[in-house]
């Protein structure tokens, strides 16, 4: 709710907050690998956002910034955050659906 009531200066635990929100959607849908799951909240989180009634050019930059700045971090720190991370996750890469409201669409 904290995310809601302030988009624009959302900090990172409140933009992981709409990401988990998304995650779990994912698992709902019947993924259940890490990984893809992930991935495909990564891809969704812009349209989550709007969704959840932030403003366009805000929900974008919210799911672009999970996506290079928590997502990317996960790689880093590994074990169990790592499974939750594929460099395949990418614009163009094995797991890019090519939605065409992806939050890394142009
Ligand atoms: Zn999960």
């Amino acid at each position: 709710m904290s995310y809601l009531a302030h988009p624009a200066r959302a900090t990172d635990l409140e933009i992981q907050s709409l990401n988990i929100f998304t995650h779990e959607s994912m698992h709902v849908r019947g993924e259940m690998n890490e990984a893809l799951t992930e991935c495909e909240a990564v891809q969704r989180n812009y349209r989550a956002a709007k969704l959840l009634g932030v403003p366009d050019g805000i929900a974008k930059q919210n799911a672009l910034d999970y996506y290079n700045k928590s997502y990317q971090l996960r790689a880093k720190i590994g074990g169990l955050a790592g499974e939750y991370y594929s460099d395949q996750c990418a614009p163009g890469k094995a797991m890019d659906e090519h939605l065409s409201d992806s939050t890394w669409s142009p």
